[in-house]
């Protein structure tokens, strides 16, 4: 049985100020939530005051991103163990904007699943399709490739150990939400590759999220697809009320 993860990505938003209030809000009005796991993945500098804030309960803290190696001349990186140091249990890895705005490759998205998984620091793998690549009928290629790509060498173990984010770029941040049938089948689709590659119990297990622009009128919709089993929220996780809301809507479910 996938229990419901419902992450809140915060990108590079919110003042000190107001990251430690939402996450205090998050910690005090979730503290009820049963059936869902809830992530908060502040800016790097907010790490350790949110770790702060919501140490003792069951929010848990994840990074936006970590580099692969493990230190050295990598001005502006961080390493996966410094994240954990830090409080972090969760990273996101692959985002589309680290894809497509900082030019991260698989190959050094796969890197850097191999080390997180290395030192237990979860991955939440993001895939994601732009529009052009959708209008060509090339989802399903494009998942598939970056899925491969990704977890490259990996074993069913390993994997066994990430949550899977579907995110498609065009939804990303637009307003835009793929329908539920648009998602499902990806999400699907994704499934099955994770079973021809990792066998189907570690595919039947594994977490895959549904990112982009997921709002408190769509997560039910969304959530109760047969193989969407949580979100990746940007926007609407920067505001506790929306946030609380899409949370107890999953509780709820
Ligand atoms: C994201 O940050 O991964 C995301 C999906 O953003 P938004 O919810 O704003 O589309």
């Amino acid at each position: 049985m996938r229990k419901p993860f419902i992450v809140g990505n915060w990108k590079m938003n919110l003042s000190l100020k107001e990251a430690v209030q939402l996450a205090g809000d998050i910690k005090s009005e979730s503290a009820g939530v049963k059936n869902v796991d809830i992530g908060i993945c502040p800016p790097f500098v907010f790490i350790s005051s949110v770790y702060d804030v919501i140490k003792g309960s069951s929010v848990i803290l994840g990074a936006q991103n970590v580099h692969d190696e493990d230190g050295g001349a990598f001005t502006g990186e961080v390493a996966g163990f410094m994240a954990k140091e830090a409080g972090c249990t969760y990273v996101i890895i692959g985002h589309s904007e680290r894809r497509h705005v900082f030019g991260e490759t698989d190959e050094f998205i796969n890197r850097k699943l191999k080390k997180c998984v290395s030192i237990e620091l979860a991955p939440i793998f993001c895939v994601g399709e732009k529009l052009e690549q959708r209008e060509a009928g090339k989802t399903n290629d494009v998942i598939g490739e970056q899925l491969r790509n990704g977890l490259k060498d990996f074993t069913a173990d390993a994997a066994g150990k990430l949550v899977i984010a579907y995110e498609p770029v065009w939804a990303i941040g637009t307003g835009k939400t793929a329908t539920p049938d648009q998602a499902n089948e990806v999400h699907a689709f994704i499934r099955d590759v994770l079973s021809t590659e990792f066998g189907a119990k570690v595919a039947g297990d594994m977490v895959i999220q549904y990112g982009g622009s997921v709002k408190p009128d769509n997560i039910k919709e969304l959530l109760l697809q047969n193989d969407i089993d949580g979100a990746l929220v940007g926007g609407a996780s920067l505001k506790a009320d929306s946030f609380l809301s899409m949370i107890k809507t999953a509780d709820s479910l």
